[in-house]
């Protein structure tokens, strides 16, 4: 029987069917009852099932390098705790938590430290993705809400994404918005620097320079203004307006000011401005792009005030409307994981600590907020943070500025890292490593952008010694002499508690109000369906939060020249691949997964690229002022010139390049410490190398020193990339030192090694080249899972002895079709959409991820023609 349950990796939050077919193996479906996606799937979570084996897991409690048992390990790190608290005070210690935490785990995490330990020093990941957006509606609504679901993008006309590349971060609804365009002609607008995949297929796309979203959006607000279209009753109504701001508008916001500002066409400018203020269903959904910035709260109020000035909100169809990173960030919001909020809801007034403090009973509660995550790692690096407990995340990778972070957690006197992998880039720093369990054994629920919450349940049981994070935390607290406040049964238990926490003294002061399940029975929570709170559109009625029911509009801050500041001659963007998801430590595990994009590469415009005398597939060192890593070439026109974008996921154990967290500057948000991922000073330079090449292998291998490798999972095997300088052969052999079959063409600088069996079948084969094309790597690594025999000579010719198509970079991973593939098809059988390639190749046809590429080689391919 198929069990329900949530997929672990974006906001979206589908539900999932899972049927398990064996001891670690599973079939995963989309659950048609689910709100979120109504039985669709993306292509991360389509091939969740081959996510779910052993390999790399922490299956025991770890003290440096020795195992040990759970009693061991557990007294150990409630005594340090303790020691540290009671010769240094409660501000010397710290949690750094995670949106992969349940609501469960997350809440008893921030009950220990902000009721108990006394301090408010437990700060998320989620910091980095979406705590503007929490800052921006706390200081609009009064309350953390999202005003809209995801049934508005079915009853929207006009749709902006502003920073969102959702085809590929958030494929789910990518998938409803295609749907909705199709069936009632929604608009799409799409604001963002670079051409993404979402922006290809847009009814406009404005590339705006880099954190200008503040002035098109006060811009717009202009426009409205001076053209009567903003709702002055539904202002005087439920909205609070400061003094001069409407005077201020008038202050350098007219179109022609606004599209030099944004670098935009001022003609497209005013066509957005025409088309928002001609639709009154107008949703504007803000992701990563606005909140990853120096400016992200501001930029998310600037998009609320447009929306509470045209009383474009709390209606069907319209609203603005933050999508989440990862799959509980919500969830987190909800308990008080970061360090400026207390609990469900609440902040650090007088009456809300008291508050609180009574519902826990608790001995002590933290006085005021805590350190953000970079001022935290900060404070790890200064000493004043002594003890840190990592539950369920990779600072040492995600964080900027992660050599610095490096730095401090190898200088603190004790690092507790709580992870579902043994090795990560973080818990190399761990002094304790204590094995949490993962998806598909984890039990708790989740809360995704939409307010929905759904169950995650189990599907294997615990493997080795792994345990729930709520019940390792639990256990802690015990120790550290909290027995009373946590001696949860079960994670039913701590929902019970989370839902009459919320419903304590509210009286409908804020929405967040879970009272309605606060008695739930075990039975009913294992059973729970998917579950909103605050209903279809929280704000319908213009009651708000803040005191007194209105809402408020902010007055923005004007725009500082970043790239004055830093006087670096580039821009530099980063954000996800379609395929990938945050620090690889899941998605790196799938074969499927890690063919579509499995190099970390720098796009650069083609005029950028040549004028650094870069071509795609050289090799680049980025630099800023926070490090260097080494990336591919990629030259594609969707990049803006003067601007690069990298991706966000290569760590230690992929790359020793590539590596994003090494380059993002540590300087954040004022309002809501956020740092500022997607715009930082950088100069590329072309990095040297005499020879290149790739390896495919059974196991991952050891390579010498190389100034580049890469690695990435094939079925049975991996595909390395490299690129160095020195000895060529020397390299070669050392990386692949019991090869049977070899060429060495000393003339040409070209190296080819094999190892095969006896039978025929390959082991591993290293290709390297000082300038020759080398052959195509998809045969090759296709050999590592097939039943054929090939042998020695056609391994080293690097294909097989008929001739054999290049099915080229895989598009589609469902059906493992390549662009080449594609691209004849499109030419032979004349296809002109994307339905048409389907049926012939069925391309597309499974998760559908990778239709937005499809349709850009349609594009490409119709303008070639065309040309
Ligand atoms: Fe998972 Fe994809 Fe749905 Fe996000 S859109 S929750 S990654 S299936």
């Amino acid at each position: 029987m198929a069990i329900r349950t949530a997929c672990p990796y974006c906001g979206v939050g589908c539900g999932i069917k899972a049927k398990r077919t064996g001891t670690r193996t599973v079939e995963i479906s989309g659950d048609p009852a689910h709100p979120a996606n109504r039985g669709k799937l993306c292509s991360k979570g389509t091939h969740l099932g081959e996510t779910v084996g052993l390999e790399g897991r922490l299956l025991s409690p770890m003290i440096g390098e020795r195992e040990a048992g759970w009693d061991e390990a557990l007294d150990l790190v409630a005594a340090r705790f303790k020691q540290t608290i009671a010769e240094h005070g409660p501000g010397s210690v710290a949690f750094y938590v995670s949106g992969q935490l349940l609501t469960e785990d997350y809440y008893v995490a921030n009950k220990l430290m902000k009721g108990f330990i006394g301090t408010a020093n437990i700060d998320t990941n989620s910091r980095l993705c979406m705590a503007s957006a929490v800052a921006a509606h706390n200081r609009a609504f009064g309350e953390d809400v999202v005003p809209c679901t995801y049934d508005d993008l079915d009853e929207s006309d006009l749709i902006v994404l502003v920073g969102s590349n959702t085809a590929w971060c958030h494929p789910v609804v990518w998938q409803r918005i295609e749907a909705a365009r199709a069936k009632r002609g929604t608009k799409l607008v799409v604001i963002d620097p670079r051409r993404t995949e979402t922006a290809e297929g847009a009814d406009l796309h404005l590339p705006l320079r880099p954190d200008s979203d503040v002035e098109l959006f006060t811009g717009l607000l202009k426009w409205l203004q001076d053209r009567g279209a903003l709702d002055d009753a539904y202002l005087a109504a439920h909205v609070d307006v400061p003094e001069t701001f409407r005077e201020s508008l008038d202050q350098g916001h007219d179109l022609w000011t606004t599209a030099r500002q944004c670098d935009v066409p001022a003609a497209d400018l005013q066509r957005f401005f025409e088309m928002f203020a001609a639709t009154p269903r107008a949703l504007t959904l803000f992701s990563q792009g606005a909140n990853q910035s120096v400016r992200g709260t501001d930029k998310g109020n600037a998009i609320i005030n447009v929306h509470l000035a045209t009383g474009r909100i709390g209606k069907p169809g319209s609203g603005p409307f933050s999508i989440t990173g990862q799959p509980n960030a919500m969830g987190g919001r909800e308990v008080g994981g970061l360090a400026s909020t207390l609990a469900a809801h609440m902040g650090f007034s007088e009456a809300e600590k008291s508050r609180v403090q009574r519902f826990w009973n608790s001995p002590a509660i933290a006085p005021e907020p805590g350190l953000k995550a970079v001022d935290m790692f900060r404070a790890v690096a200064d000493g004043r943070i002594k003890a840190i407990w990592v539950m369920a995340t990779n600072p040492a990778v995600s964080l900027p500025d992660a050599g610095a972070v490096r730095d401090a957690l190898a200088a603190c006197p004790f690092v507790v890292v709580s992870d579902v992998i043994a090795d990560t880039d973080t818990s190399k720093f761990a002094h304790v490593r204590l094995p949490a369990t993962a998806w598909g054994e984890k039990d708790g629920t989740v809360t995704n952008s939409a307010r929905t919450i759904s169950r995650q349940r189990p599907i294997f049981e615990a493997p080795g010694l792994a345990r729930g994070d709520w019940w390792i935390i639990d256990e802690v607290a015990k120790r550290m002499g909290f027995a009373d406040a946590f001696s949860y049964k079960n994670p039913a238990d701590i929902f019970r508690e989370h839902c009459a926490l919320s419903t304590f003294e509210n009286r409908g002061a804020r929405q967040f109000d879970l009272g309605e399940w606060a008695q739930i029975s075990d039975a009913d929570y294992d059973a729970l369906t998917p579950t909103r709170w605050a209903g279809a559109h929280p704000f319908a009625d213009g009651k708000f939060t803040h005191e007194g029911g209105r809402a408020r509009l902010i007055s923005t801050a004007p725009a500082t020249d970043t790239a004055a500041a830093d006087a670096l001659p580039m821009r530099l963007n980063s954000g996800r691949y379609r395929d990938q998801w945050h620090t690889m430590t899941r998605t790196g595990l799938s074969p499927r997964l890690s063919q579509h994009r499995s190099e970390p590469l720098v796009e650069l415009h083609p005029q950028d690229a040549e004028a650094l005398d870069l071509a795609e597939g050289d090799l680049a060192e980025v630099e800023t002022a926070s490090g260097k890593s080494i990336f591919k070439v990629l030259v594609t026109d969707a990049q803006r010139r003067g601007e690069a974008f990298v991706p966000m996921h290569w760590t230690d154990g992929f790359s020793n390049g590539g590596r994003m967290g090494r380059l993002a500057s540590p300087a954040t948000d004022p309002v809501s410490g956020q740092p500022g991922y997607k715009n930082t000073g950088v100069r590329i330079a072309k990095a040297n190398t005499a020879w290149r090449g790739f390896m495919v292998s059974r196991e991952a291998p050891t390579l010498p020193d190389c100034l580049y490798w890469t690695q990435t999972r094939r079925a049975g095997g991996w595909l390395t990339e490299f690129a160095g300088n020195g000895d060529a052969e020397a390299f070669a052999e050392a990386a692949l030192p019991d090869a049977d079959a070899i060429v060495a063409d000393t003339a040409r600088g070209a190296v080819r090694r094999a190892s095969v069996g006896a039978d025929g079948t390959l082991g591993a084969a290293l290709f390297l080249t000082h300038g020759a094309d080398l052959p195509s790597r998809n045969w090759i690594a296709a050999q590592l899972d097939s039943v054929d025999a090939p042998g020695a000579a056609a391994i080293l010719a690097g294909r097989p002895a008929g001739a054999m198509a290049d099915p080229g970079e895989i598009v589609c991973v469902c059906f493992n079709v390549g662009i080449n593939t594609i691209l004849s098809a499109i030419a032979k059988q004349s296809l002109t959409s994307v339905a048409a390639i389907g049926e012939a190749l069925s391309a597309g046809t499974n998760c559908g991820s990778c239709r937005p590429a499809m349709q850009q080689l349609l594009k490409r391919e119709r303008q070639t023609a065309n040309a």
